[in-house]
């Protein structure tokens, strides 16, 4: 074992909820005892040093079109509702069954004490508001249950506003912004203190919510669009708006978001990734840039592997020249200062 292993991550983005969800009853023993499949699960987070982080509901297209770059089609309400419920459920379920190894966390200090007590510290987020009518009344429900973070939409439109598709090379000025309902949100996630994610925003629904928000700007699972020309990347002016409200970029794993040739190919060099996080930094500072690893929901370097793969990643970033104060910065404590910012003491 390195020494790198101890350092804890917490991290901006996984989809463990999905895998588990689809994986069958038994969801809660499978995260909690592990098992081969995904990216994710408590023995695994245990060996990489996952500390905790946004563990996402995320409710699929139905029939998910094949092909890599077409459209989405968008879940009902009532039926997104329903299937947030459930995925909600299971994240509570696996805290309750894991004799305190696992605590869902409603805040900064609760993340902190979980982190102290090597408790996974996993905070309730939805990537995409479709679960969510315009009327807000569900927000507001979900937020007295634990939801502390949102992101406006996925991929795809929504009553809110339009997603950014998946498009290589394209830059992410892609369709209209915000909706009248969207504003609303963006002004009731402030009210409430719930973070508002900006990955998968479009240009023009970023700008909108940089505009309407009083809270740091985030960017959960996103990377430089200098280096990596996709549509879900973020440009050097959205970064620069990033570090300008004290917010954070969260780098994406995901080997789609980090190559510049848009190939899904896993063998895709760790180096590659620090890259980013080095672009990024360097651009605007190493207190805006995190790890949002895109964990179960997407194609991953194959030499991290999983989330036992961790210290690898901190020993490259090492590697590149990163200090253990910078490392500290990019595996937790940006994270961490962001959200008490954005969700009060
Ligand atoms: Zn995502």
């Amino acid at each position: 074992m390195t020494e790198s292993s101890i350092i804890p991550v917490f991290d901006g983005h996984n989809d463990a909820l999905l895998r588990l969800r689809r994986g069958g009853p038994n969801a809660a023993e499978a995260f909690l005892n592990g098992e081969a499949a995904g990216h994710i699960d408590l023995p695994r987070a245990r060996r990489g040093g996952l500390a905790g982080g946004l563990c996402a509901i995320f409710i699929p297209s139905p029939d998910q079109p094949k092909a890599e770059n077409a459209d989405f089609a968008t879940p009902g309400q009532p039926d997104a509702l329903n299937e947030t419920l459930a995925m909600a459920r299971l994240l509570f379920a696996i805290e309750a069954q894991s004799g305190g190894a696992v605590k869902v966390c409603c805040s900064a200090s609760d993340i902190k004490r979980s982190i102290a007590e090597g408790q996974f510290a996993a905070v309730f987020h939805i990537e995409g508001a479709e679960a969510v009518a315009a009327d807000l009344d569900a927000l507001y429900v979900l937020h007295q249950a634990g939801l502390r973070s949102l992101g406006p939409v996925w991929s795809r439109s929504n009553v809110f506003a339009h997603g950014v598709p998946f498009r290589f090379p394209s830059t992410p000025d892609i369709g209209p912004g915000l909706t009248d309902a969207g504003k609303d949100l963006i002004r009731a996630c402030n009210e409430l203190k719930v973070m508002i994610d900006l990955s998968h925003m479009n240009e023009q629904g970023f700008w909108d919510i940089a505009k309407l928000s009083n809270a740091p700007l985030v960017a959960s699972h996103s990377n430089a669009h200098a280096l990596s020309p996709h549509s879900r990347n973020l440009t050097d002016k959205q970064l620069d708006a990033i570090r300008d409200t004290g917010g954070l970029v969260g780098i994406n794993f995901g080997v789609l978001f980090l190559r510049d040739d848009g190939v899904r190919n896993a063998d895709t060099p760790l180096e590659l990734l620090v890259r980013h996080v080095a672009y990024i930094a360097e651009r605007i500072g190493i207190d805006h840039v995190a790890l949002g690893s895109d964990f179960d929901g997407t194609t991953i370097p194959q030499s991290l592997g999983d989330a036992g793969g961790l210290p690898k990643l901190i020993d490259a970033m090492r590697a590149h020249g990163f200090d253990d104060r910078s490392v500290a910065k990019i595996a937790h404590q940006n994270w961490i200062r962001v959200l008490e910012q954005t969700w009060g003491g």
